[in-house]
């Protein structure tokens, strides 16, 4: 029985809490997401930590952060809480125990006794498990259970036939049962495997539609066939397609912090690796959701309320697509042009903070937008605009490389940042435009092209080659202080041909 599709839609993320989260499973959280929001349903996350030797502490923590920065939201899960919890799998053990018991109560799993040994001699013989204790008399099984033996508890699945389900995405799969082996269920140390205590849990959680990697496509059948031995109505299922390296050979890295590619290029796979980068969510989030689903109307740019709208994941590709990360740089800055000043300013607030500035709110205000076109990166805000969040006081007459254009010369320089300060002295205001116009009727009259001029004053009121633009930095920086640089670049430049 497949679940029918009235069912409230509910779906989950599942990770298991390793570390910081790959780009891949964040990408399958977020179809799952995009999903549930579509439909009007929940999206939960469920920790599966029942391997606990590959747990890491404060995995939790790190990935409900991420997904704060994303602004994908939980509606169920270990810190939102929720009816169908506790959404930890180490804190559910009894549950996956007393369902083990009842399989192998109602013959469909068995207590399996082969000791370490035993296992390897079947591995060395590479026949896999042969199932030695599937046809165990009870009472045998008993006798070596009250003799103390460690034992598991193994699914048994048909031994020929074929099983077949419906995906999503791939319509409808098919297996030969004969290939498939009786499946652990519970561990000698009563831990359940992934295989018993996700379905325990998406039953008892009333998942609706089961999102997860196609890696696990293989365990499908065993999967169909526990549900189907629970009695349980199955959810839907899309197993979807992986990322693969950026040349299209071989699944992404996954536990390498950084995947070097064949032509050198760091590509970032973890979802920390983004937010250092100077990503804005959005961007990644527009980004992950163009990988295996398209928006339609050949449009590459979205919000992830139009996502929204359309995302389906029958839409889905089956195929594993190549990882697009040249795209993220361009959508980056697609992001940050379409963003709200006051949010921009938001995002690069912490960025200027953490790299030492003490942040002017009124300067932050005004320096954001123009920063808007010119910005690939959050983190280019540094250096682009860091001087003007710099102790002004501290300035430093730039040196006469930065300061002398191009096809000019220090006297050439001299001469216009000469000219430059009584100009500007006479100006009755200090806008942008009268500044620009001023300063273009000099470079007119002198014969520098403008271009010169107003590099010349660039770089000596920013100490840069790269600003946001000239006069808006001047309006900026005020009168006094403006000219007070220019004086010092002026100085520094004489005193340098002097000597
Ligand atoms: N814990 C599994 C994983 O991390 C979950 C797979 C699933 O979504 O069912 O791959």
């Amino acid at each position: 029985m497949t679940m029918d599709s009235s069912r409230p839609v509910r779906t989950r993320y599942a990770p298991s809490p390793t570390g910081p989260q790959h780009i891949g499973g964040i990408r399958s959280a977020l179809f799952a997401w995009l999903y549930a929001r579509r439909h009007g349903g929940k999206f939960i996350l469920r920790i599966e930590d029942t391997d606990q030797k590959r747990s890491v502490p404060g995995s939790v923590e790190m990935i409900v952060d991420a997904f704060d920065w994303l602004g994908i939201n939980i509606d169920e899960g270990p810190r939102q809480g929720g009816s169908y919890g506790p959404y930890v799998q180490s804190q559910r053990l009894e549950l996956y125990q007393s369902w083990a018991r009842w399989l192998v109560a109602n013959g469909h799993a068995y207590k399996c006794f082969a000791s370490a040994d035993e296992l390897a001699e079947m591995r060395a013989a590479g026949t896999g498990y042969d199932r030695r204790y599937r046809d165990l008399p009870p009472r045998d099984a008993a006798t070596l259970e009250a003799q103390g033996k460690p034992y598991v508890i193994r699914f048994k699945m048909p031994r020929s036939g074929e099983t077949a389900g419906e995906d999503i995405i791939r319509g409808r799969v098919r297996f030969q049962n004969a290939n498939l082996q009786d499946a652990v269920l519970l561990k000698s140390d009563g831990f359940p495997t992934y295989h018993l205590a996700h379905i325990v849990d998406d039953y008892h959680m009333e998942i609706s539609h089961i999102t997860r990697a196609v890696e696990w496509l293989p365990s499908f059948p065993l999967h169909l066939r526990i549900w189907d031995a629970f009695g349980w109505e199955k959810p839907q299922f899309a197993h979807l397609p992986v990322l693969l390296n950026p040349n299209g050979k071989g699944k992404l890295s996954k536990r390498k912090a950084q995947f070097v590619d064949p032509s050198g290029t760091s590509v970032p796979v973890l979802i920390n690796e983004f937010i250092e980068a100077g990503y804005l969510p959005e961007a990644v989030l527009n980004f992950l959701t163009n990988i295996g689903w398209n928006y339609g109307d050949n449009e590459e740019v979205f919000s992830t309320e139009q996502a929204i709208a359309r995302f389906d994941l029958k839409a889905v590709n089956p195929a594993n697509s190549a990882y697009p990360i040249k795209k993220l740089d361009w959508l980056n800055s697609q992001k940050i042009q379409a963003a709200t000043p006051d949010y921009l300013a938001g995002r690069l607030r912490p960025i200027l903070k953490a790299a030492g500035y003490a942040v002017d709110e009124s300067i932050l205000q005004q320096v954001t937008p123009l920063l808007q076109v010119r910005l690939k990166n959050l983190h280019d805000v540094l250096p682009m605009a860091g001087f003007f969040f710099a102790d002004w006081a501290a300035f430093k007459a730039p040196a006469a490389e930065i300061l002398v254009q191009r096809k000019m010369d220090a006297a050439a320089t001299v001469k216009v940042l000469g000219a430059a300060i009584p100009i500007l002295e006479r100006l009755p205001g200090f806008e942008a435009a009268s500044l620009h116009e001023a300063l273009a009727a000099y470079a007119k009259a002198s014969g520098f092209k403008n271009g010169q001029v107003f590099g010349s004053l660039r770089a000596a009121v920013s100490g840069q080659k790269v600003s946001p633009p000239t006069f808006e930095t001047m309006e900026i920086l005020g009168k006094a202080e403006s000219l007070r640089r220019i004086r010092l670049a002026l100085e520094g430049l004489r005193q340098q041909e002097a000597g």
